[in-house]
């Protein structure tokens, strides 16, 4: 696989940051329609198939959301990290450039698709490797 260019870099620094916008603009959609369900809530406008049910779920369902959403943009800035220190486009395991194709379909990758694969195997198993 070639190293990538410093033109391709580029383009790929502006799609993080595109999907960065978006990953912040839908979290703040969310946060907005969670934080209106919680006043309907609280104004007692849910129906009354045990309130509290309702609200727990709705609250778990947030959690999650929000966890999602912290979690893409940790990916997201880690891969801007990368590319400020020069390290953006290898394999966390192997070393060898992932290519610009594979980075372009999934710019936050840290692994190159063999050792993805074989790092979801191991971790989709629940084995531990033994060295
Ligand atoms: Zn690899």
């Amino acid at each position: 696989m070639t190293e990538l260019t410093m033109r391709q870099i580029r383009q790929l620094e502006h799609d993080l940051l595109a999907q960065r916008n978006g990953v912040a603009a839908e979290a703040h959609d969310e946060l907005t329609r969670a934080t209106q369900q919680s006043y309907a809530a609280i104004a007692g406008e849910v129906p009354d198939f045990g309130d509290q049910a309702t609200a727990a779920s709705l609250a778990d369902y947030d959690n999650a959301l929000a966890r999602r959403h912290v979690e893409a943009i940790r990916e997201i800035d880690d891969a801007l990290m990368r590319i400020k220190a020069n390290r953006f486009g290898r394999c966390l395991e192997c070393g060898i450039a992932m290519g610009y194709a594979r980075l372009r379909a999934f710019p936050t990758a840290r692994r190159c698709v063999a050792c993805q694969g074989l790092h979801e195997r191991t971790f989709a198993l629940g084995t531990t490797p033994t060295l």
